[in-house]
């Protein structure tokens, strides 16, 4: 296993984080798809590397119910609608924006369902390769904001001001001028209920 992932699953341990180390995008789905039961309701929030895992392909083919907001032809106000409901499903899947090498996890987010997810839905099994891992805390939330949520951005053509060059400027991601990506933050620390929180490592670099 990794180094860095070992160091991270051991000190998950005592914050009633489980952790998991997959060597490879294909392990890490079968690995995903035996935690969750076959009948599971799965919420989660857009993400890369879910993507890159064709994780959400995979449950809805195995019959898994999955709130998906991103559908097609879906208004805002039932996107926003599926989204709540998502946040309270039986598992909600995210991958983290990054984590530090104390084995805090950041997430970022926009309008807030998925940090209503990671905080409060009754399983959560976070996914991210082993290049999220910054040295400390504030190194991590720099990588979400300064690295990540630009080319999150781009990937969505979400008109924040750094869109057009990858670089943030803070002071002025302001509404109306500007759609703010970087709304609310999430840090997860610890778990008050053993085993809640999954983590799956995964020995390649994945999503931002
Ligand atoms: S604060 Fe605004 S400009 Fe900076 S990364 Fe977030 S969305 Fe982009």
């Amino acid at each position: 296993m990794d180094n860095k992932a070992e160091i991270l699953i051991k000190l998950w341990q005592k914050k009633n984080i489980r952790g998991f180390y997959s060597p490879d995008k294909a392990h890490a789905k079968e690995r995903i798809l035996e935690l969750i039961p076959a009948d599971a309701k799965v919420g989660f929030s857009g993400s890369l590397t879910l993507e890159q895992l064709g994780m959400i392909k995979s449950l809805e083919a195995r019959g898994n119910e999955v709130l998906n907001p991103y559908k097609p032809n879906l208004s805002r106000e039932e996107s926003l609608e599926i989204r709540r409901k998502a946040s309270s499903a039986d598992y909600y899947l995210a991958s983290p924006n990054a984590i530090s090498g104390n084995s805090e996890l950041v997430f970022f987010s926009a309008y807030g369902n998925r940090i209503a997810g990671i905080s409060y839905a009754k399983n959560v099994i976070a996914v991210a390769g082993l290049n999220k891992i910054t040295s400390d805390l504030g190194a991590a939330i720099k990588r979400a904001r300064e690295y990540a949520t630009p080319l999150n951005c781009k990937r969505l053509n979400w008109q924040a001001p750094c869109l057009k060059d990858g670089i943030c400027r803070q002071a002025i991601c302001l509404f109306p001028e500007y759609m703010r990506m970087c709304c609310q933050i999430l840090i997860i620390e610890a778990e008050a209920i053993a085993d809640r929180f999954r983590v799956v490592l995964v020995g390649e670099d994945l999503g931002f």
